[in-house]
């Protein structure tokens, strides 16, 4: 079997205790295999600061940090200024995203309106330096129209000059399949790395699934209600979830993981090592 590449995301903490959980988590990773943090960006009210901040503090523990940049109510100089300072850190590759429009924007229409708009931006500014990643939504983003239009945006976004994909979380790993075949057949070839959420809280999972477009199967809504408060169980319960998916995305051939792992550490660890890949990584780095 190839060796699987492994990312997590964090998003910036609001305060100070928050900041300690993350750092926490961060050193719990260490030494893991893990390949890159990523840093989100404006995400639930977070400032592009806190993201910088996050960036730094999580490079200076030794870790690569891909910072997420979106480009939706930013202002062309902010992007430029930003991307220098990244370059000027050593960063070597971004999420590039459109953002969520925040409420009361209304309609947008500035020079950069979609994800893709960003990746030509990038480009045109910094050539190659970047490898960039980008969005891809193997359930359809929830404010597409079609399913069809949303995969056609998805091959021209992928086309503009993108790395690879990361997918919001699924799951069903055949919507993955579904969508690495209609992808490939409109002509991205760039590779989707799965996103992988492990639950490990049934109300934060219904929520954010809710907004995001995620399916989050009838089985696995019933198995939540049963356990009521218990976290534990939630917590175990999520991590097999997780683990079961992962397995049957390797088998459809996924280049690697990235865990929405929320700035904790302890749920992405227990998958990656019920799969073997904290020590597939680590034999990785001993040959290297
Ligand atoms: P786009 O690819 O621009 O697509 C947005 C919508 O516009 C889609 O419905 C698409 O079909 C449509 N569209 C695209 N091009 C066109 C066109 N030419 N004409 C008409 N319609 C078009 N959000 C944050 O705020 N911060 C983050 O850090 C963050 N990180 C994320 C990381 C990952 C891996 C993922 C999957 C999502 C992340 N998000 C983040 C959420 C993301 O910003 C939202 O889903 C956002 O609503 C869309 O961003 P996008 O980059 O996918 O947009």
């Amino acid at each position: 079997m190839s060796v699987l590449s492994v990312s997590a995301e964090f998003f910036p903490p609001r305060d100070i205790p928050a900041r300690e959980r993350l750092l926490r988590a961060a050193k719990a990773l260490m030494g893991s295999g893990i390949e890159f943090i990523s840093v989100t960006f404006g995400a639930g009210g977070s400032t592009q600061k806190g993201t910088v901040q996050t960036v730094e503090s999580l490079q200076r523990l030794g870790f690569e940090v891909v910072p997420h940049l979106s480009c939706i109510g930013t202002h062309q100089q902010e992007l430029l200024d930003l991307l220098d300072h990244y370059k000027a850190l050593g960063v070597r590759r971004l999420v590039v995203l459109r953002g969520d429009i925040p409420s009361g924007m209304g309609a947008f229409d500035g020079p950069m309106r979609y994800a893709r708009d960003l990746v030509l931006f990038i480009r045109e500014h910094y050539g190659d330096h970047f490898h960039l990643y980008v969005a891809a939504y193997p359930e359809m983003h929830p404010e597409a129209e079609t399913f069809a239009e949303d995969l056609e945006h998805y091959v021209h976004k992928a086309n503009a000059g993108a790395d690879a994909g990361i997918t919001q979380y699924f799951f069903n790993a055949a919507a993955y399949e579904d969508f690495l075949e209609r992808s490939a057949r409109k002509g991205a070839q760039i590779p989707v790395i799965p996103g992988i959420m492990p639950i490990t809280n049934a109300k934060q999972i219904l929520r954010f699934s809710k907004m995001c477009g995620a399916d989050v199967p009838r089985w696995i809504r019933l198995r939540l209600q049963d356990f009521g408060d218990d976290r534990r169980s939630i917590r175990d319960f999520g991590i097999d979830v997780a683990t079961k998916l992962c397995a049957e995305l390797i088998d459809l051939g996924a280049p690697g993981f990235h865990f929405y792992a929320l700035n904790q550490a302890e749920a992405t660890l227990a998958v990656m090592r019920n799969l073997n890949l904290t020590e597939q990584r680590s034999k990785e780095s001993a040959l290297i």
